[in-house]
């Protein structure tokens, strides 16, 4: 790996998770989100982390809309099952 982008010549164990800047055991700014190089990078993160979490609950309700199509796929095909039994005891029992 590369070496620390502020030690250099001292080896980098892991990238800012915001701008992929090369750290030392030493640089790591360790939050709740990831490792970063400063506290700098670890707020513009947790902002577009925010950001993400809030569009994944908007999307959420569109999730619900198709586990009802699909529900209801399942109840026509339900329907379809009982309906041939219905046909098959009918003709058998002629
Ligand atoms: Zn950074
Ligand atoms: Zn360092």
């Amino acid at each position: 790996m590369d070496e620390c982008f502020f030690h250099p010549g001292r080896p980098a164990v892991i990238r800012c998770k915001q701008c992929g800047k090369p750290l030392c055991s030493q640089c790591r700014y360790i939050t709740e989100y990831g490792i970063f190089c400063g506290e700098d990078c670890a707020k513009k993160f947790e902002i577009f982390y925010k950001r993400v979490e809030e569009l994944e609950k908007r999307r959420k309700p569109e999730k619900k809309g198709i586990k009802v199509i699909r529900g209801f796929i399942k109840f026509i095909i339900y329907l379809l099952i009982l309906y041939f039994i219905f046909r098959f005891l009918k003709g058998f029992l002629k």
